[in-house]
């Protein structure tokens, strides 16, 4: 199953509008990390804009990776994205009772995947998730944005619906124009209410005349595997995985982005690292 990423322009096409329904993975995202209400309202409202931010990204193997550190309840929250939109995160405490997020900062790392990593950081300006994703795309890119999102949940805490309307004027865009995005933003106060009462669909369409936008797919997904983590883990070098081994018999590894865990045996480690004597075999 999977979500659903909108882009259309409106405004004689001076603002581009992205619309994330992000129901599904918010909801994936709770049950695997077994997170309160709070805690999944504020990790999936960061989901939800990453998702928009992972959509602008130009090389088909970038990467996005965003870490917000403050002092609420929730703890650090840390949301990926990439090129097809496979989104994954965890929040430090998922049993916050509590959304709402303390002052600290974000740090945004974009890999294009040639030469150094683009490292943004800034500082948390308003505990709102918005807010502060606003004043993110102001410093980086110099761009006016208007964000919102929300994420609602049912009577069992459980989410049920979630998603965001992104709004960013065009380079050169007209005074009016700006002014229009800024008014959108500001009409959508009531943002989740509408959400829950219209969905994503119903509400593009009353609130921005919009009936059809290019659709882009997209859903929770982790890149680990059993291969990705000995990888990791070799990396750490033979004799710390041996010291590990002969203490536990085994090294035990957990996937915080979805919760997998992984178990690594004696002959995993002699496969990364082959005894002397085999390695001394001839080709
Ligand atoms: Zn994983």
């Amino acid at each position: 199953m999977s979500d659903k990423l909108l882009r259309t322009l409106i405004e004689d096409g001076q603002v581009s509008l992205v619309a994330v329904d992000g129901t599904e993975t918010v909801r994936h995202a709770q049950i695997i990390h077994n997170m309160t209400a709070p805690a999944a309202r504020a990790f999936g409202r960061v989901l939800l804009a990453m998702t928009y931010m992972s959509c602008w990204l130009k090389e088909e193997t970038g990467e996005l990776s965003a870490s917000i550190k403050h002092r609420g309840e929730t703890g650090e929250i840390c949301v990926s994205g990439d090129t097809l939109l496979r989104m994954r995160g965890y929040v430090y405490n998922p049993s916050a009772s509590t959304d709402v997020i303390g002052k600290g900062y974000m740090t945004v790392v974009r890999d294009d995947s040639y030469g150094k990593p683009f490292v943004g950081t800034c500082e948390l300006v308003d505990g709102d998730v918005d807010k502060d994703f606003e004043y993110y795309y102001r410093l980086s890119e110099q761009l006016p944005t208007y964000i919102r999102t929300d994420v609602v949940f049912d009577g069992n805490g459980l989410c049920k619906a979630a998603g965001g309307v992104f709004l960013q004027p065009m380079p050169g865009a007209s005074g009016m124009a700006v002014q229009a995005a800024q008014n959108f933003r500001d009409q959508l106060s009531d943002f989740g209410k509408l959400l829950e009462d219209k969905g994503m669909a119903g509400l593009l369409k009353e609130v921005f005349g919009v009936e059809n936008a290019q659709e882009t797919a997209f859903s929770y997904g982790c890149r680990c595997s059993k291969e990705y983590i000995a990888g990791v883990l070799s990396s750490m070098g033979e004799k710390e995985l041996r010291d590990i081994l002969s203490a536990e018999g085994k090294i035990s590894v957990h996937c915080h982005y979805c919760g997998s865990d992984y178990e690594f045996k004696e002959e995993d480690v002699n496969e990364m690292f082959p005894p002397a004597t085999e390695k001394e075999q001839p080709q």
